[in-house]
């Protein structure tokens, strides 16, 4: 597969490099990373993603060449679409992008529907951005520093700074070769990891507080209202790692985060809203299956899907599907 991507990216004169909405460090990483390993191609690129950068990247060089705005991309002939499970992923533009002549999808997600004309996905990849750094070495970029920080930032948020599951000696040594390249691990923490908002700290005691526990102590449940954001001034970027409290519990098997996106469910657990939902398991349960049920997807110990329903329909099915699962419900 590589090296049909390789002759559709060299064959390719403009290029739309797209990634997921509400971009985790490894959408950007490989974003910025793609994008200017083919300008050094001599490629004209766009790069494209739906949501705004959180503050936490924007130190990343050229971030500000990200674009939200689809209409200049629109000569492009062929669209790299990055850390995308599904096309769905990249949000609202998927029908334009769609009409785009070559499709290339490179992504590391167990549950990639295989979209795109071209495909490059590897389920053993730390991060999309170790599937790039490869494909960099074929084409033969030279990787400069505003590359090698993208990739670095990439591989290092998606492990959760190497200590994730999804850690491996690529890992380490894609990370070693960017940080003798010149990039400053403690500069990239201290930017990734470094201060959080008053606001952010406030979300994280309505967040701690919101905690249920549930079958036997195996599933915790999040909640993030809009009430919540409005009342500590956040932006959906502040709630990034806040599941890994709920998951980290004694005995916790499956930690869900319900993060309400519009609406007025905090009026009342009976209103509609919309909802991300992200899970993460210990291991021992693959999420990426529970998220397929709701139409999302993911790795099997991090996955998430989107839903419209009202909080209290939407907290009883997790329950119940939680419940169903052998090492959930398992006699103990
Ligand atoms: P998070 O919970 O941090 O948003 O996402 C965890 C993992 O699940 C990430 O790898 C992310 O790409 C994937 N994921 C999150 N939401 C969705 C979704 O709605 N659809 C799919 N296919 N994957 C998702
Ligand atoms: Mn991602």
């Amino acid at each position: 597969m590589m090296d049909k991507i390789i002759k559709a990216i060299n064959a390719a004169q403009a290029v739309l490099v797209a990634s997921h909405v509400n971009p985790d460090g490894d959408a950007i990483g490989s974003l910025l990373s793609t994008g200017l390993a083919l300008k050094s191609l001599g490629k004209k690129v766009f790069m494209y993603n739906e949501s705004p950068i959180p503050a936490v990247y924007r130190f990343l060089d050229s971030v500000n060449e990200i674009s939200r705005d689809l209409d200049e991309g629109f000569d492009c002939d062929t669209a790299v679409i990055l850390d995308c499970g599904s096309m769905e992923r990249v949000g609202q533009a998927i029908q334009r992008l769609k009409k785009i002549k070559t499709l290339i999808n490179i992504d590391h997600h167990v549950t990639n529907d295989g979209f795109g004309d071209f495909h490059l996905v590897d389920y053993e990849a730390c991060a999309t951005s170790e599937i790039i750094y490869r494909l960099m070495k074929q084409l033969e970029v030279d990787i400069d520093p505003p590359m090698a920080a993208a990739i670095y930032t990439g591989i290092l948020t998606d492990t959760g700074s190497f200590r994730f599951s999804n850690t491996n000696a690529a890992a380490f040594a894609i990370c070693n070769e960017m940080v003798e390249m010149g990039v400053d691990p403690y500069m990239v923490a201290r930017h990734v990891y470094g201060t959080y908002s008053l606001g952010r700290i406030k979300l994280l005691n309505l967040a701690l507080d919101s905690i249920e526990i549930w079958c036997n102590g195996k599933l915790s449940i999040m909640t993030l209202t809009q009430e919540m954001m409005k009342k500590t001034g956040t932006q959906p970027e502040d709630a990034d790692g806040l599941i890994n409290y709920a998951r980290r519990i004694e005995d916790v098997q499956v930690a869900a985060m319900i993060h309400e996106l519009d609406g007025v469910a905090s009026a009342g657990n009976d209103f509609k809203s919309k909802f991300h939902v992200s899970l993460r398991s210990d291991g021992a349960v693959d999420v990426s299956q529970i998220a397929a049920v709701f139409g999302g997807g993911g790795h099997e110990s991090a996955a998430g899907f989107s839903i419209e329903s009202s909080l209290a329909d939407l907290k009883a099915r997790l329950i119940e599907l939680a419940g169903k699962i052998p090492e959930i419900c398992g006699v103990n």
